[in-house]
């Protein structure tokens, strides 16, 4: 009888632990910062008549794309804004928005734009369909280009060692 009790005291004891960790981590969700909270979307902006698509991407101090993946439709002009929403000088935690045709080797790419300071860290030009020049932190720049044939194409921030987790898909349809 007396260890029937205990155990239902020590699972309802351990009833109400978890509820005040789960009370914990709710609060933990709020206190983050509220551009973490868009990472990893998937966004999609057409205008009315289909041709023509605006992209925002957003990129910080700590070395993050708020995204990972864009979709447009073969054919339609693209205009990619990038915010550097960071606070750091660009010589030091420089971003910028570089999409690579299809196939290209982005380790390689990546490793050839290192050492090219003198070219806005872009290192092959023939690799690169569209790019955003490098920005430093509270910029924002845009390109726009045509959006190539279906397919799956890298986009990554060439700035010397951010490729690795700077980068996303820009899927075609
Ligand atoms: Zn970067």
């Amino acid at each position: 009888m007396k260890t029937k009790f205990l155990t239902i005291l020590s699972a309802s004891m351990l009833l109400y632990s978890c509820g005040e960790k789960k009370e914990q981590k709710i609060e933990e969700t709020i206190l983050e910062e509220p551009t973490q909270k868009t990472e990893e979307k998937t966004e999609e902006v057409v205008s009315t008549d289909g041709k023509e698509v605006s992209l925002t991407i957003e990129a910080n101090d700590q070395m993050k794309f708020n995204k990972s993946e864009f979709k447009v439709k073969e054919g339609q002009k693209v205009t990619l804004t990038l915010k550097n929403v960071g606070k750091m000088d660009k010589t030091s935690m420089g971003h910028n928005w570089v999409l690579l045709k299809e196939g290209t080797d982005v380790a390689d790419f990546a490793n050839k734009s290192m050492s090219a300071q003198d070219k806005d860290y872009i290192g092959d030009e023939s690799k690169v369909i569209a790019h955003t020049k490098m920005t430093g932190g509270g910029e924002t720049v845009s390109v726009t280009f045509d959006a190539p044939k279906k397919g799956s194409y890298d986009f990554i921030c060439s700035f010397p060692g951010h490729y690795a987790q700077m980068k996303g898909k820009l899927i075609v349809e």
